[in-house]
């Protein structure tokens, strides 16, 4: 699924085929999980592919790897352009890229020199599927921010996710929503969280969540269609009580949830500020919006 016999990836400065690729049993990253990764989407577009706020992607990636004492030894622009050739290379256009910092050999608990750069793409479908998702409160809550840094994307981290989105799978939802260490609603495994009432959303502030790159193009897209949007902590209870909600992350765009822990939301999905936004998200993305200015 995520490669074949053709794939290229780039390694450590070149470019090789993924069935060639060898990676270290010794690694720091694959025992204690310090490693630092993105996730981001090409779309095809009139212009060719085009990759979607490449360079916010790689600078949260030059942050991440900073926080966890990891030399990343390419530039924002570096990464930019090389992700552009392993799509040619791969003759990708509307795909998901993976780009991962993974560490050398090193079974002590101190930062690893030895830093190793992957660069991978393949075609995705939507993370959490065209549907609209049943939801539960995990039992599981986000990292203790001053435990780590919930802000960096740090492979280990991911641990919680898969926890999280295992019990909600098991539990028979599509998937969780995580609270933060004081019982406020924080994000779900993999993407952000918004919901609406009487025509304003709501959203987590930061702090205890990823900084996701797909909020900021909602907050982007609700000042420019004036909706108003506003950052706080709210408990699960408030959003039983909510006229919609929804996900947002690269891989999930703008996902549209039906209900938390079995409380439907009052407007369909096609009423909401979600629904909109889903739309206003795709046409972004895919570079399409100028078109709607032709019709006017
Ligand atoms: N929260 C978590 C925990 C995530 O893994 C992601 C996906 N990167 C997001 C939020 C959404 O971030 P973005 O919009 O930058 O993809």
């Amino acid at each position: 699924m995520y490669y074949n016999e053709k794939t290229t990836i780039f390694l450590d400065g070149k470019w090789i085929k993924a069935t060639d690729a060898r990676g270290g049993l010794y690694s720091q990253t694959l025992h204690y999980g310090s490693g630092v990764f993105e996730g981001i989407r090409s779309y095809k577009t009139e212009d060719g592919p085009k990759i979607f706020k490449a360079k916010e992607h790689f600078e949260r990636l030059h942050y991440s790897a900073e926080k966890m004492h990891i030399t990343l030894p390419y530039s924002t622009e570096e990464l930019t352009r090389l992700s552009y050739e392993l799509l040619e290379r791969n003759e990708l256009e509307n795909a998901y890229l993976r780009p991962l910092v993974f560490l050398g050999e090193n079974m002590a608990l101190r930062a690893t020199a030895e830093t190793h750069v992957l660069l991978c793409a393949w075609n995705w479908n939507r993370y959490l599927g065209d549907h609209q998702l049943s939801v539960m409160t995990s039992s599981f809550q986000r990292p203790n921010p001053r435990s780590c840094f919930v802000d960096a994307k740090v492979t280990g981290h991911y641990t919680n996710s898969i926890l999280a989105t295992e019990e909600a799978k098991r539990k028979g939802y599509d998937e969780a929503l995580l609270l933060d260490m004081n019982g406020f609603v924080a994000e779900g495994p993999g993407a952000n969280f918004f919901f609406e009432k009487d025509e304003v959303l709501y959203t987590a502030p930061l702090g205890n969540i990823l900084s996701g790159i797909t909020r900021q193009t909602i907050f982007e897209l609700c000042a420019e269609l004036n909706i108003p949007v506003v950052e706080k902590l709210f408990t699960p209870k408030e959003v039983y009580e909510a006229d919609g909600a929804f996900f947002t992350g690269t891989a999930a765009e703008v996902a549209a949830i039906k209900s938390l822990d079995g409380n439907n939301f009052n407007l369909s999905w096609e009423e909401t500020l979600g629904s909109q936004l889903s739309s206003a998200y795709l046409n972004r993305v895919q570079k399409k919006e100028y078109k709607l200015f032709e019709l006017v």
